[in-house]
């Protein structure tokens, strides 16, 4: 892999390489190519291609939600072959499976994101978790317990009490683990005081055990959520995308317009002020690059997805 360094000493050097060719064939400027798996759609066809390119992103996974045919379509006519899809539709209704098997025959890559004010463990998330072995997709859940507003509520509670018994009960389903509870559930001390706990990683987490001990559990670095998990102690960030650098996937999450960071970054989550103003997928993309060398930043950003997902890179 040529360093992008390099790769511009070439082109002066004279060789008479098209630039276009190569800006999606991985030479940009993380140095390696980036997919996105957490970019929810925008209505909009080309405002999904303002913030793939405007944050040096190379493919995008586009989550959708209910009837989305149409405009996947139009965000694939625009930017062919860069974008994947998965879909969600509401999972209290009786005909979910009937919609999600159905998105998955329209070309659907995965469920996602499950977002619903329902146990982790409860009825409705088992059937698509049974569903999705199926259809051998996988799922993408946001685990919630702490209100980022009041009466907020939480979504796929009971993550840490109870997710390692659905791992065990589904080990044909693959799960993506997302958001607050699963995030903040790295450290070991932790126990809902607040929805991105900040200071020291304890070690042994039980994030951090499911990742090594549950080949069907992979892990969404998007959010504020991810990001912060992987920003608040340095001494751990290193280790942990080590130990986990083939079960770890880059995503954004972020809602900013330009991949610069106007606009709203994180959907006015007062929470998550910290990334006020900043591009998520650009300040992710930063702490993975300095904490992970070249070669597990790669995984990271770009394999682990197209392994998972199960599309060639
Ligand atoms: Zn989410
Ligand atoms: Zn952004």
């Amino acid at each position: 892999m040529l360093t992008r360094r390099e790769f511009l000493g070439t082109v002066t050097a004279g060789a008479a390489l098209p630039l276009a060719r190569f800006q999606n064939a991985g030479t940009n400027e993380w140095g390696a190519p980036v997919f996105d798996l957490h970019h929810h759609m925008r209505p909009q066809a080309a405002a999904n291609l303002a913030h793939v390119d405007g944050a040096g992103i190379t493919k995008a996974n586009l989550l959708t939600r209910g009837a989305a045919d149409d405009q996947v379509k139009a965000v694939n006519a625009l930017a062919p072959g860069r974008f994947t899809w998965f879909n969600a539709v509401d999972i209290t209704r009786p005909d979910a499976e009937a919609q999600l098997t159905q998105a998955v025959k329209d070309g659907a890559q995965g469920f996602g994101e499950l977002k619903f004010h329902v146990a982790a463990d409860g009825p409705e998330l088992r059937r698509m978790y049974a569903l999705a072995a199926d259809l051998k997709v996988p799922v993408l859940v946001h685990f919630q317990e702490v209100d980022h507003f009041d009466g907020e509520g939480t979504w796929s509670a009971g993550y840490a009490k109870t997710f390692e018994a659905i791992l065990k009960a589904y080990p044909k389903t693959t799960f993506i683990g997302h958001a607050d509870a699963f995030w903040a559930n790295v450290s070991a001390d932790y126990h809902n005081e607040a929805a991105y706990p900040s200071g020291p990683i304890a070690r042994g987490g039980l994030t951090d055990r499911l990742l090594s001990d549950y080949a069907n559990l992979y892990g969404d670095c998007s959010a504020n959520s991810g990001n912060n998990a992987l920003s608040r102690d340095p001494s751990f960030t290193p280790g942990f995308l080590q130990r986990h650098q083939d079960k770890l996937i880059f995503g954004s999450d972020c809602s900013c317009s330009d991949g610069h960071g106007a606009g709203v970054s994180q959907a006015n989550n007062p929470a998550a002020a910290r990334l006020a103003g900043k591009c998520v997928a650009r300040a992710t993309l930063t702490v993975l690059e300095s904490s992970a060398p070249p070669a597990i930043f790669r995984k990271i950003a770009w394999d682990n997805a197209h392994g998972l997902l199960q599309i060639p890179a």
